[in-house]
């Protein structure tokens, strides 16, 4: 007889705004771009504003067509001064735009917290994954920071070729850690992606949900990086067969 809830023995989780953060974030590199290009939009309103833009973005996203395309990211740019009240820019507004965008600096941060997490975790018996959807340099990026050795799987679209919701990029991490659907939790940031993804390729899912974009999720969800390590620290320590 198969048991209907087997214990969690993996625990998947996304990178992007879930382990790792840009600093500045992409909302403080768009405003000070804006700024720079003579567009005079509130700082305070900034993250407001980025809500519908994230929509119209993700249903752009979930039918394959991403920020990288100019054509979505200048409709984006468009959906936000409409929340500011702002005319869309022209080519050359656009231009100067994207291009003082693409110089702003940033660099990528680990969650401080992360890696005592997954040590953890580790020590708990768990085997860990990662399902984010990255460039080929996502290993090289996880080895500077110290999160390759706590891995068992790492997914990543651009060698998988697919991203999410899409479920072939779960099952990559399944195969590669040796855990079946029903044993395995996944986190990340965006329903639409992580929890849909997850859910389509048999997993249970967890909302990092810092943003406060879907406060009625029907799933455990967390609104600080501390809800979520302490639900994780909570699971039943695995027991080895
Ligand atoms: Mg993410």
């Amino acid at each position: 007889m198969t048991n209907p809830n087997p214990p969690i023995q993996a625990i998947f989780l996304d990178i992007g705004d879930t382990l790792v953060f840009d600093s500045p974030s992409q909302i403080d590199r768009v405003h000070q771009a804006a700024v720079a290009c003579g567009l005079d939009l509130e700082h305070e309103k900034m993250s407001a504003a980025f809500r519908p833009v994230e929509d119209y973005a993700l249903g752009r996203y979930v039918q394959g067509e991403t920020q990288d395309d100019p054509r979505v990211a200048r409709q984006c740019m468009d959906v936000l001064l409409e929340q500011f009240g702002a005319e869309a820019l022209d080519d050359e507004g656009w231009e100067n735009l994207s291009t003082a965008y693409a110089e702003a600096p940033f660099t990528r941060t680990l969650r401080p917290e992360a890696l005592e997490l997954l040590s953890d975790l580790k020590e708990r018996g768990f085997k860990i994954g990662v399902v984010s959807d990255w460039t080929i340099d996502l290993e090289t990026l996880l080895t500077e920071m110290g999160v390759r050795p706590y891995l068992d799987a790492l997914a990543v679209s651009d060698i998988v070729g697919c991203t999410k919701p899409d479920p072939r990029i779960f099952e990559d991490a399944l195969a590669q850690a040796g855990v079946s659907p029903s044993e395995t939790i996944h986190i990340g940031d965006f329903f639409e992606l992580d929890v849909a993804g997850a859910r389509a390729a048999g997993l249970s899912a967890g909302l990092f949900d810092w943003r406060g974009r879907t406060p009625d999720a029907d799933c455990p969800r967390f609104e600080t990086f501390d809800e979520m390590a302490a639900y994780l620290r909570a699971l039943p320590a695995v027991v080895k067969g």
